[in-house]
């Protein structure tokens, strides 16, 4: 069963408003698509939202091009069948390839993008594998970020022997931080709602922040609201994609020392922050963590962050 409703913004009354107090003057436009493996949904007002939705489309399909796992002839997908050997990546591989490495070590490897080998194992989450201990203790030697080896200078990278990589943790945010930077330029305010990643650009009208809502794990419900202006919110579920059997439920994030389904008694997590690309990655991180250590590294490293837990109690980390 997969289910890709992360949190969702206050479209209808953020829409109304907009109109009751002006905006309706304003080009606006709107665009929804299929990138990533994810619904994207994109609003812009301002001169130049039409051609900054066909902008923001183009650059997803360039990204989606180079960041995804399943494309062939992606920076991923060469870098995954080198077998070991160095691979030249593009600025936006290598970029993702940098941030996520430092993620890995930030987070003491919670966050590890060698855990496709474990995804894989796993089918991807599809429900129709449930991979044995032998089967997980076999592909063990493959998740280890510290194998994975960046050469700066020369923009290349080179995996561990057999090892494969995936960005599903932090591709989203980078996607937003892009898409944030093309509304910039084109000076148009709106959201960009990439599933998880949710960018709030520039204010709603004057300084009237961006409503969106972070979704109840537990239900069909809003847990809160968030306010914001010119700011990321990401979150990280177990309800975002999942299967059950015999009542478990196996979600998408694996703790890369089980190599299983993270049980860390969080149900989700959301952290908000200028970086939708950090917040993705550091979201995943302490979900893998539980709320114990995700409250010590969010406080460490001035994270913005809500822990919803299993049993519905919020706590939020420098909110
Ligand atoms: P997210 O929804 O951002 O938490 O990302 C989950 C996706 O990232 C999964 O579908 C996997 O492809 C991958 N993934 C799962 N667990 C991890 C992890 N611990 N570190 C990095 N990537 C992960
Ligand atoms: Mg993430």
């Amino acid at each position: 069963m997969m289910k890709r409703q992360i949190a969702f913004f206050l479209l209808a009354c953020s829409f109304a408003a907009a109109f009751l107090t002006g905006c309706a003057e304003k080009e606006q436009a709107s665009g929804t698509s299929f990138h990533m493996d994810t619904f994207v949904s994109l609003r812009a007002y301002g001169d130049g939202a039409r051609a900054l939705i066909d902008a923001c489309e183009k650059r997803l399909t360039e990204l989606e091009k180079c960041l995804s796992a399943t494309i062939e002839g992606s920076d991923v997908s060469r870098l995954n069948s080198a077998n070991g050997e160095w691979i030249s990546l593009g600025d936006d591989a290598f970029c993702v390839l940098k941030a996520s490495l430092e993620a890995a070590e930030l987070t003491d490897g919670a966050f590890d993008l060698t855990v496709a080998a474990a995804m894989k194992a796993w089918d991807g989450m599809s429900g129709e594998t449930l991979p044995s201990e032998y089967e997980l203790e076999k592909i063990r030697p493959l998740v280890d970020f510290r194998e994975v080896e960046l050469d700066e200078e020369r923009k290349m990278a080179r995996l561990g022997a057999g090892q494969s990589i995936d960005f599903g943790a932090i591709a989203k945010g980078y996607a937003a931080d892009e898409l944030n930077a093309l509304y910039n330029e084109y000076g148009c305010t709106g959201i960009i709602d990439l599933g998880g990643s949710i960018y709030a650009v520039g204010a709603r009208e004057g300084s009237e922040p961006w409503r969106i809502a972070v979704q109840d794990p537990r239900g069909d419900g809003y847990k809160e609201t968030l306010e914001l202006v010119s700011c990321a919110a990401v979150t990280s579920g177990d309800y975002q994609r999942f299967f059950e059997r015999d009542g478990v439920r196996y979600h998408h994030i694996i703790d890369p020392k089980t190599l299983c389904p993270a049980r860390s008694g969080i149900a989700s997590v959301t952290v908000i922050g200028k970086n939708s690309m950090l917040a993705d990655a550091y979201a995943t991180a302490m979900f893998v963590m539980g709320a114990e250590k995700a409250v010590e590294f969010a406080e460490k490293n001035a994270v913005c962050a809500l822990i919803i837990e299993d049993d519905g109690t919020e706590i939020w980390v420098n909110g």
